[in-house]
């Protein structure tokens, strides 16, 4: 099952980061801002987490695992996952502990981008200023990347895009998105397939908002390319390396250290709560189950916690985190949707309640269990995971 790196302490260097960017959410993150991820892009405080992204940026933070050469500190992904960790576990938005630009587009970009694209692009990720999103879902092949049917043609010297994705975060308030299109049609599958990047103001794109079941409205959207023309020079990557590149970039992704930052938050919340008085809860379980219940969920957080870190020693140090990543991820999603669970039912009628002053934790545990059901799609499911896992963590074919 692959290389095992036991090192269980956190470096000086990382402890003081880590100290820095508590700092930083307390003292620069409004409160209303944290744990309302369903109201993060409405009008009013859309403008609040643009200027939280460009103070982030100003004090050095958001890039720190980026090369001193583009703006960062030459930091390693242990840094990027502190940063994550600890924002997470204070509740703040996607679009700030997440963002696509600093962690996902940005490194890619570096690796895979012409002099051109990295001139155009670095400068505005790295200040916070410009918001990308992320289309490879496309209806039906969500999972499966391999089946994308938006196409992209050359002609001169533009590549005339047409088709559609699907469930993309952010994308009424992204200025870029980054795309996977076949420009081969000749092969199928994950061959043929090239990466681009589209100012979301070209003329060919129009949205078309969904509603999610957490009342959270035009955060996702489809995406629909008509005769979209974008320019050759907008390729990153070579032809048909789409693949490739998308693969490196949800790597970067899938550690699950969100997951495992906010239940640490929450958990911490929760056993609060009870100590204050636990003969207030109306729960069916005895305060004996309970406490062992927790016991054992605190186990589980730990658990998640050391695979999510593993992910990141593992690209620190040049090792393949493929099928490490998505145990990773696997565990933290089933983690949490255990953890959301349980709580509510230790909160009884009281973890029905979504917000009030009789609310448990001002609902953010009702919430995080509905929104339990959105974290087991998005970024794989935990099919994709298991597959992956079987296939390449244990060496089983498809046959
Ligand atoms: C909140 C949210 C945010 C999202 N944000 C984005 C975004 O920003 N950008 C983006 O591109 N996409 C985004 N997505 C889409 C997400 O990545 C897809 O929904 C996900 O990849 C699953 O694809 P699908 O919904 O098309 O399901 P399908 O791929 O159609 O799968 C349907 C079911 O079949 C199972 N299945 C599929 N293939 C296999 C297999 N080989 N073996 C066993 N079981 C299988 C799946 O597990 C699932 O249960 C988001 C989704 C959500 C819910």
């Amino acid at each position: 099952m692959g290389d095992v790196g036991v090192d269980f302490q956190f470096s000086q260097e990382e402890n003081d980061f880590r100290k820095l960017v508590i700092d930083f959410i307390d003292n620069n993150i409004p409160k209303d801002l944290l744990w309302k991820e369903s109201d993060s892009m409405s009008d009013a405080n859309w403008p609040k987490v643009i200027e939280v992204r460009q103070k982030l940026a100003k004090a050095g933070l958001a890039i720190i695992h980026w090369p001193s050469k583009y703006g960062g500190q030459d930091g390693t992904q242990t840094f990027q996952l502190i940063l994550r960790e600890e924002m997470s576990q204070r509740g703040v938005p996607d679009s700030i502990s997440f963002d696509d630009g600093f962690n996902f587009i940005g490194p890619s970009i570096i690796d895979y981008g012409s002099d051109y694209l990295k001139e155009t692009h670095l400068p505005g990720v790295s200040n916070g200023n410009v918001f990308w999103c992320q289309g490879y879902t496309e209806p039906g092949g969500g999972s499966d990347l391999g089946s994308s049917r938006t196409t992209a043609v050359l002609q001169g010297d533009e590549y005339i895009i047409n088709g559609q994705k699907d469930y993309i975060f952010g994308a009424a308030r992204a200025d870029w998105i980054h795309i996977l299109a076949r420009t081969n049609r000749e092969e199928s599958g994950h061959r043929g397939l090239s990466y681009f990047l589209v100012d979301m103001k070209s003329p060919g794109i129009t949205l078309r908002a969904l509603d999610e079941i957490h009342g959270r409205s035009s955060v996702l959207n489809e995406v629909f390319f008509d005769d979209l023309r974008v320019p050759v020079r907008n390729m990153l990557g070579s032809p048909e390396q789409g693949w490739q590149i998308a693969m490196d970039t949800l790597n970067r992704e899938r550690s699950g250290i969100e997951v495992v930052g906010k239940t640490r938050g929450l958990f911490v919340e929760l056993v609060d709560y009870i100590r204050v008085d636990y003969s207030n809860l109306s729960t069916d379980m005895d305060i004996g189950e309970v406490k062992l219940k927790l016991g054992e969920m605190s186990a589980e957080i730990e658990a998640c916690r050391i695979m999510a870190y593993r992910v990141a020693w593992l690209q620190d140090h040049g090792f393949d985190s493929g099928y490490q990543a998505s145990m990773s991820r696997l565990l933290a999603i089933e983690m949490w949707r255990n953890f959301t669970y349980l709580a509510l039912r230790i909160l009884g009628h009281y973890g029905n309640l979504s917000g009030g002053i009789e609310s448990p934790l001002e609902g953010k545990l009702s919430r995080g269990y509905i929104e339990s059901i959105a974290e087991s799609i998005y970024l794989g499911t935990p099919e994709i995971h298991r597959n992956i896992i079987a296939k390449r963590g244990i060496g089983l074919s498809d046959e």
